[in-house]
């Protein structure tokens, strides 16, 4: 008797907003479906942006998505059919979504996830470094940005809120490159020497 072996992976496809990771999912997902292999594309709730059932690019591609509500939901979906599994927007679930895609990879999955790696205060988005850490395959991908043109790594939020989750598109957010990014644009950045500002830290570290 003779069976199939599946490989299972973790990808994630992680940068800040507008750097292209939703239309490589999809790009991801089309190649899948091109090879015949069934695919679900799940979405967290909360991403409401645009429509409900849809996972969207910001060019408008569009495939369709299962929201749930929770990590574990996804394994609650899951059909017998199904070999890989594209998840958007990871950065909104909770940890348990590590473990929920380190499952599907030892069974044989192929998890393909794509999510912010920083919030709007350019500190890591709840599991993705967990998730970043468990995947065989990384990219990493930047937007351009919004005031100099140059390779965009961070997300520039414009409205005032100290909220981590905040929904919004061009109206609350702009991709920013390394130099033009201000956590707070009202708060002037004073730049200390490096090393005033390395040693209280490193003590602080130590204590
Ligand atoms: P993400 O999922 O990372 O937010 P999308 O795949 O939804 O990104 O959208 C990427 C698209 O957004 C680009 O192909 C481009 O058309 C558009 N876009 C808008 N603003 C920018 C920007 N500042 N830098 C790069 N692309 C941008
Ligand atoms: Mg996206």
């Amino acid at each position: 008797m003779s069976y199939q072996v599946f490989h299972g992976s973790i990808e994630v496809v992680c940068g800040p907003m507008f750097s292209g990771k939703t239309s490589e999912l999809i790009r991801r997902v089309e190649r899948a479906q091109i090879a015949k292999q069934r695919v679900q594309i799940f979405k967290p709730c909360i991403d409401i942006r645009y429509n409900k059932e849809d996972v969207v690019s910001h060019t408008s591609r569009t495939v369709k998505a299962e929201p749930v509500e929770n990590a574990v939901d996804i394994l609650i979906r899951l059909k017998d059919s199904t070999r890989v599994v594209a998840i958007d927007e990871v950065q909104f679930f909770d940890d348990a979504i590590t473990t929920v895609v380190v499952k599907l990879a030892a069974r044989g999955y192929r998890v393909i996830c794509a999510g912010l790696d920083l919030d709007y205060r350019a500190q890591p988005f709840g599991p993705m470094p967990s998730l970043l850490a468990v995947a065989d395959e990384v990219m990493k991908i930047h937007a351009i940005c919004t005031i100099c043109g140059a390779s965009a790594s961070r997300t520039q939020r414009l409205i005032k809120s100290k909220a981590q989750v905040l929904l919004g598109e061009t109206d609350a957010y702009e991709a920013r490159c390394r130099a033009h990014y201000q956590y707070d644009e009202d708060e002037e950045q004073t730049l200390l020497p490096l090393q005033e500002e390395i040693v209280p830290l490193a003590s602080n570290l130590a204590n």
